[in-house]
């Protein structure tokens, strides 16, 4: 039987016009339908999820995920519904247990998650449209998460201006009201009609029109008027790869969101004494306050570190004409050790010797370029006495061992190497 959109054919006479279901649609012939009865046609184990069961249902209320929009939960008898999905013209529904009864069984859909995706979804509708009306930007991805909804827009920016007016005309047509309908035309009629979007299957193409507004092939469930979507809120943007992903929300997720995003801005502004206006000013400021002052501290770190190395240089022992500075340090890292260690080697006929004792025993050793000793032999010969492991170079060595008890008889022998081996 062909179908003719002249007659305004809406999903509910889908069946009477006889379009070919295997599974019918009842989340079609009716989106606000919440609980239903019905007979299990069959009952499998679910191979996939082992302890769960795929049930197939005579008809089904129950949306299966597709087309951006997830699925619905709820029940099928004492049966909890976790997974729909869609195969070959069916759906199927994951349980939990078993269903007891097989005939008149009593199905419920969760309401509450299903309108949510039903006010993101035709939220969506609109905001695609306006995108496309606006800025001839057409969505080319679409994702209704059960935290975020997201659209990707075929065009590479736009200014906070424009989309601040995609958001007031959307909102604007959710202030109209308008009747949202499901339409089956001809292809004929389907020609004649400004689609948003080409359609993704070719038979039985289902449109949802926003009234002398939107055309859009889905086969998603949506409120029947434009005004229960409640409000549409753009949250946020970013460029991706070419394409624009913008973050919105609708209904009551956007009243959420807001009450969510004012406890945070009060907190802010309470914090910072200061009225709603002048919250970012006085942000930028600790900020900026914050980054002055972050670099006063790294300068007067670097000059107490400077004056602790010349400390260190001229406190050291003497070897003969050597500089030999020995220190073990209690919980600094092999960072500080290796800051200290390029200090200290800029001073003429200098060896450091340094430790670090924290969670394990690091120890870095160093000497002046100008000087000829080896100190990665040095290391080597001794590192096995905190049980560690590390090398360098014959200017520099590091590493570290689990042996922390040992490490001052480690500082010690080298130390003892040092005067009777390594300077003669
Ligand atoms: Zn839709």
């Amino acid at each position: 039987m062909k179908l003719y959109f002249s007659d305004i054919i809406i999903d509910s006479k889908l069946v009477k016009y006889g379009v070919k279901q295997l599974t019918r649609k009842l989340f079609w012939e009716d989106p606000y339908l919440a609980s239903f009865s019905t007979t299990i046609v069959s009952i499998n184990d679910d191979v996939e999820n082992a302890g769960s069961y795929l049930v197939e249902l005579a008809e089904t209320a129950f949306y299966p995920e597709g087309g951006g929009q997830p699925w619905d939960e709820g029940q099928i008898g004492d049966a909890n519904v976790t997974y729909v999905f869609e195969k070959n013209d069916k759906i199927y529904h994951r349980v939990d247990i078993l269903p007891t009864k097989k005939e008149q069984v009593e199905c419920k859909i969760n309401w509450e998650r299903r309108f949510d995706f039903m006010q993101q979804h035709l939220g969506q509708h609109i905001l695609s449209s306006r995108f496309h009306k606006l800025f001839n930007a057409r969505t080319i991805g679409f994702h209704l998460g059960k935290d975020t909804v997201t659209i990707d827009l075929l065009k590479d920016s736009f200014t906070v201006e424009e989309f601040q007016r995609v958001e007031e005309e959307a909102n604007h047509i959710i202030h109209l009201n308008l009747p949202v309908f499901s339409l089956y035309p001809s292809d004929e009629e389907l020609d004649s009609l400004p689609l948003r979007k080409a359609p993704k299957v070719e038979d039985n193409i289902r449109l949802v029109e926003v009234k002398n507004t939107d055309y859009s092939p889905c086969g998603g469930t949506h409120p029947s008027r434009t005004g229960e979507v409640g409000i549409i809120k753009i949250r946020k943007w970013e460029k991706m790869r070419g394409n624009v992903r913008v973050e919105f929300v609708c209904g009551l997720r956007a009243v959420m969101d807001s009450w969510g995003k004012y406890q945070q801005f009060n907190s802010i502004t309470n914090l910072l004494s200061v009225g709603d206006t002048e919250a970012f000013e006085a942000v930028e400021k600790i900020h900026a306050d914050n980054k002055r002052m972050n670099k006063q501290l790294n300068q007067l770190k670097k000059s107490l570190l400077e004056y602790q190395i010349k400390d260190y240089y001229s406190s050291a022992d003497k070897i003969k004409d050597y500089s030999l500075v020995v220190k073990v340090f209690d919980n600094v890292d092999m960072k500080y050790l290796q800051q200290v260690a390029s200090l200290l080697n800029q001073y003429p006929k200098t060896i450091a010797l340094l430790a670090a004792r924290n969670d394990k025993a690091q120890v870095v050793f160093t000497r002046s370029k100008e000087l000829k000793i080896d100190i990665n032999q040095l290391f080597k010969e001794v590192i096995s006495l905190i049980d560690g492991k590390g090398g360098g170079s014959e200017v520099t060595a590091q590493g570290g061992g689990s042996n922390i008890s040992n490490l001052e008889g480690l500082m010690d022998a080298a130390v003892l190497k040092l005067k009777h081996e390594y300077i003669k």
